[in-house]
């Protein structure tokens, strides 16, 4: 599925690749979605106002993971937590004005990253959370519904019969490696927030979008339904400024896919844009972004994309056996899907 003139190398244990378009206007987003890319595409080529053609390409491909659930890690009927409840992360991020809208841990509304425009839209707000996002919503229109299906209850089911392994405590009693809880604290003296090994292939996701128009406007968005089985409450990377991703016009635009927990201590997307402000091609802001992460968690698994204001795309990961992602671009009639390799590391028990 890589396109052949896409270059790629192996730098310090991470795979890079560079020169995959180079021209604007441009979508990109994270993984083979190429339908979310699509529609992105298709709003950002159709929108009659160009003051808001990037932020109606992020939320029109976000919006077309959730209702196809991607690979069942965006939307509704994925991930479900430790309560069997999907609970969804969006994040809309305007290059321009660095205004941006968020949700984090939304209950029961299907369309995260409408209710993060909303936020962006309509309130002098950046995030809101939890049951009171959902009342958010619902006031402004959004339907109230559950997120479960017979897919992510009997994912829930399957985690409880095998005593809930795996799941994101440490250092509580009973032991959270062999059992389920309620969990309490225990002074057990181990270090073991740094382990990432939760993070598998099959168990997270999130589409990371990034748009371009002709005129250099940028806007850049993530919506995710999180980890599997996290514990109720938590929000990951998605929805934070600088995690998830960012975007500013005189720069360009990065997204992640990855370990949230971690990326929002190091904020790898606000990093590549940064390094790209430096000076750095895309591809480099994205390696240095994850070798300074990969210098405090040797296990780590992510990716990044970074586009900058000519339309140049580098992506870096690592931990992950690929990372795919898609660019559209005027010059093909069709997403492309790139797929890179990435580094192998071992992981801990
Ligand atoms: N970053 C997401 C999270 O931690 C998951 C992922 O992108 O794989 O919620």
């Amino acid at each position: 599925m890589s396109n052949g003139a896409v270059l790629q190398s192996l730098v310090f244990g991470i795979t890079v690749i560079s020169g995959a378009s180079a021209t604007l206007p441009i979508v990109a987003n994270t993984w083979p979605w190429p339908q979310a890319t699509d529609a992105g595409w298709k709003a950002l080529i159709s929108s009659s106002d160009s003051n808001t053609a990037v932020l109606d390409a992020i939320q029109a491909g976000c919006t077309k993971c959730e209702e196809d659930q991607c690979d069942g890690t965006v939307g509704f009927g994925g991930s479900p937590d430790e309560n069997g409840e999907t609970t969804l992360d969006a994040l809309i991020m305007d290059g321009t004005t660095l205004n941006m809208g968020a949700v984090g841990a939304l209950r029961r509304v299907k369309n995260a990253i409408g209710v993060a425009r909303l936020v962006l839209d309509n309130t002098e707000h950046s995030m809101l959370v939890g049951e009171l996002a959902t009342e958010f919503a619902v006031q402004n229109g959004f339907k109230e519904e559950s997120l479960a299906t017979n897919h992510s209850t009997s994912m829930w089911e399957n985690w409880k019969s095998k005593q809930c392994q795996p799941n994101y405590h440490i250092n509580c009693i009973p032991d959270p490696t062999t059992s389920c809880g309620p969990y309490h604290p225990a002074n057990l003296q181990s270090n073991s927030k740094n382990k990432t090994g939760n993070i598998r292939p099959d168990n997270h996701d999130t589409i990371g979008m990034i748009a371009i128009d002709n005129n250099g406007k940028t806007a850049a968005g993530t919506s995710t339904n999180g980890l599997n089985h996290k514990i109720p409450g938590r929000v990951g990377d998605s929805p934070i400024p600088g995690a998830g991703a960012y975007t500013d016009d005189d720069v360009g635009a990065a997204v992640a896919t990855g370990d949230g927990d971690v990326m929002m201590r190091l904020l790898p997307t606000y990093q590549l844009v940064e390094n790209m402000r430096q000076g750095m091609s895309p591809e480099d802001a994205a390696r240095d972004a994850l070798n300074r992460i990969l210098k405090r968690y040797s296990t780590f698994e992510g990716a990044l994309i970074g586009v900058n204001i000519k339309g140049e795309v580098g992506a870096a990961c690592t931990g992950f056996e690929n990372f795919s992602f898609c660019v559209r671009t005027a010059k093909s009639t069709n997403t492309i899907i790139h797929s890179i390799p990435c580094v192998k590391l071992d992981k801990p028990k």
